[in-house]
């Protein structure tokens, strides 16, 4: 039980890695706050987990709208007296074009949901992570933040604006107890990594090239186990840092 008593929003929670983490905090004994677009998909698991003797409340939030931000970080303190940890999952990821073919419009989108929105949240929880005197933050990035090849130019330019932001949060909030840090996961099995599939007709021979490396698929609940660690006390000495959980996919760049 590594999270007792630690009170957890998930974003993203409807669906692969939001709800394996979601999953695997209640096991370990926090409550969950499940935020998705996604209303079904965590009411339904908010049932799962209440039903299975965890705490969880679902709440539908677009992440890129900042009432709903309010009311997500509203829903852990008013449901649960207080917020722990932040984990920023939600994303989309259906872009693969290269910057001469990127559209405006799926750029602010993309921009709005993987990185604003991550942004926003923070800004949000952070206030009360400060009355408290700790907070843990935890962003959903990519190994296509940190690498030019693994994506198109809106997805890639949005998840290394997640690690910079990391970073600069890690910094900015050391010395009041809260740590933020982020995960780079590569092709995980989720309902994005179908979209991959898509990559082909975008024609680009190197991003080809890039998904044809990918040396393992992994599991959602191969991450939870990574933001498992990042949460809980162990990582205590860890902040502004990126895993990478890709099975060797980076180390190929
Ligand atoms: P997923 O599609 O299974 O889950 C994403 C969830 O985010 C969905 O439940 C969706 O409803 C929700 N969501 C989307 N837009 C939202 C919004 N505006 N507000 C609130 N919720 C919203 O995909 P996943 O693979 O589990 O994605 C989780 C994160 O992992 C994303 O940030 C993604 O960019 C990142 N990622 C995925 C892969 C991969 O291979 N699957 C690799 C690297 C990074």
């Amino acid at each position: 039980m590594k999270l007792q008593n630690k009170v957890a929003i998930v974003t993203g929670a409807a669906s692969g890695m939001g709800k394996a983490i979601a999953e695997r905090f209640s096991v370990e004994g926090a409550a969950v706050v499940l935020a998705d677009l996604n209303a079904e998909g965590v009411n339904t698991l908010a049932d799962e987990i209440n039903n299975n003797g965890g705490k969880a409340k679902a709440v539908e939030v677009n992440i890129s709208n900042l009432d709903d931000i309010d009311q997500m970080i509203d829903t852990a303190v008013n449901e649960f007296g207080t917020l722990d940890i932040l984990v920023n999952n939600a994303g989309i990821m259906d872009s693969f074009e290269p910057v001469a073919e990127v559209d405006d419009d799926r750029w602010d989108l993309i921009f709005d949901i993987n990185t604003k929105g991550v942004m926003r949240a923070m800004r949000k929880a952070i206030p009360v992570f400060l009355d408290k005197g700790q907070g843990v933050i935890i962003n959903t990035a990519s190994s296509g933040g940190l690498n030019g090849a693994h994506a198109g130019a809106t997805y890639t330019a949005s998840k290394h604006a997640v690690i910079g932001l990391t970073k600069n949060t890690a910094f900015m909030y050391a010395q009041k107890g809260i740590r933020c840090n982020a995960i780079a996961p590569g092709a995980v099995a989720t309902n994005i990594s179908n979209s991959m599939k898509n990559v082909s007709q975008y024609g680009s021979e190197r991003l080809k090239l890039s998904q044809s490396l990918i040396p393992n698929v992994g599991s959602p609940e191969d991450i939870a186990n990574v933001a498992l660690f990042l949460a809980s006390d162990e990582a205590s000495f860890v902040n502004g840092t990126t895993i990478t959980a890709d099975a060797g996919w980076t180390s190929a760049f």
